[in-house]
């Protein structure tokens, strides 16, 4: 459990704490568990215990430990154990949510079943109704990927990169249009149709996640594809993991990239599911990717510096939403405030949650510019240096398996 757990990962969800602690479970301690933080669909959040079935793998993917070659531990454990040890960790309010991923030793639809075997005892014997992540394997089958659509919260479904080309230089055995996107969709339409029909179906939503960098694949296309996965509504967010490269793995000597990359995509999109941006409003440079030196919504602002400064007692919401400082609750809070109290001056908008250095340069209260030039800074969703690991590292659980 300890090694299938993320106890020696250091976890890239900037401010997300992470627990270690030691976890008396079947009469012997175990020192760490994977038990992290996580955001959970409509808000909040929850500790989620975080486990792989496997990590045994037949595959090859080039920046994983654990691919077919890896020189790592290998462990599995059975349904009962992850069901048990789960209600074991639950009990004891330490974890109130499970995330299950795994490795795909031999074939899919197997490692799939076990899986999907767990979240039965969960669900059916154990009687669990709180939140649970499955992470579909390649290979899984339509039918697996209904059956988890009934059994789990969230399915996940990691596309990896944007392109047929891409993803198959990522690992040889994965195919994008053939087997990894079409399951997400389908994932993705079951969900929907279930909320749009408002019955008793099942509730709940997808994510993907992608390996940034180490293919050549441009921010451009990947975010083209997310958003057209947000604006159907079969995806409700993406990861990004900016690729770094891990001693013994196929890609150990690619370089790595930079964790801004990470960090622009993350922010873009946001401004695509949060802040009404449309994919096309979204400024890439000459080489396809987000610029790196500015955030994209500074970016934006910048390039359309005839819609600034906003009058803030009448500026519209969508527009109080492209403020660089000025986040969807500050906005609606903004266009709230404004209609039976006046707004006068930074403090109120300080107080309101807008971060006035920022938004300074673009709003106007009672007929006065709030700031004389754009702020030096820009938004930074991480930490400098915190949320990538410095070194190489070396780990039997993939860096990206947890999201
Ligand atoms: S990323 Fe997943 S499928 Fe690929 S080698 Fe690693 S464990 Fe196996």
């Amino acid at each position: 459990m300890e090694l299938l757990s993320e106890a020696a990962l250091t976890d890239r969800e900037q401010g997300m704490p992470r627990y270690r602690r030691s976890v008396p479970l079947q009469g012997r301690p175990i020192t760490s568990m994977g038990i992290a933080q996580a955001r959970i669909p409509g808000g909040g959040s929850i500790n989620l215990m975080r486990v792989m079935q496997t990590n045994a793998c037949s595959l090859s993917c080039g920046y994983c430990p654990t691919f077919c070659g890896g020189n790592v531990p290998r462990a599995t454990v059975s349904p009962e154990e992850v069901a048990t040890t789960f209600m074991e960790v639950q009990r004891k309010n330490l974890a109130q949510g499970l995330f299950l991923t795994s490795g795909v030793p031999g074939r899919a639809t197997r490692a799939t079943d076990r899986m999907l075997a767990t979240l039965e005892l969960l669900r059916r014997r154990e009687g669990f109704q709180g939140y649970i992540h499955v992470k579909l394997l390649p290979g899984a089958e339509t039918a697996q990927v209904e059956a988890a659509v009934q059994l789990a919260t969230r399915v996940s479904v990691n596309l990896e990169g944007p392109t047929d080309d891409h993803v198959r230089r990522l690992a040889k055995e994965k195919d994008l249009s053939g087997d990894l996107l079409p399951k997400l969709e389908l994932a993705g339409r079951l969900y929907r149709q279930a909320r749009e029909d408002g019955g008793p179906g099942p509730r709940g939503s997808t994510t993907t996640q992608f390996v940034v960098g180490a293919t050549g694949e441009r921010d451009r296309e990947v975010l083209g594809l997310v958003a057209r996965l947000e604006r159907q509504r079969l995806l409700h967010h993406a990861h990004f993991s900016a690729f770094q490269p891990v001693v013994g793995t196929p890609f150990e000597n690619l370089a790595p990239t930079p964790a801004a990359r990470e960090a622009r995509l993350y922010q873009a999109e946001h401004l695509l599911r949060e802040y009404g941006f449309r994919f096309d409003e979204l400024a890439f440079g000459a080489d396809g990717n987000l610029p790196l030196e500015h955030d994209p919504k500074t970016t934006w602002a910048l390039a359309h510096a005839e819609r600034f400064p906003l009058d803030v007692t009448r500026a519209p919401l969508e527009m109080l939403l492209r403020v660089p400082g000025v986040g969807p609750r500050a906005a609606r809070t903004i266009v709230q405030a404004r209609r039976h109290s006046a707004l006068r001056d930074l403090r109120d908008l300080k107080r309101i949650g807008v971060d006035t250095v920022r938004a300074g340069y673009y709003l106007t209260l009672r007929g006065r510019r709030l700031a004389k030039a754009p702020a030096p800074h820009q938004l930074r969703l991480f930490a400098p240096g915190e949320h990538l690991t410095q070194a190489p590292f070396r780990t039997p659980v993939p860096p990206c398996a947890y999201r």
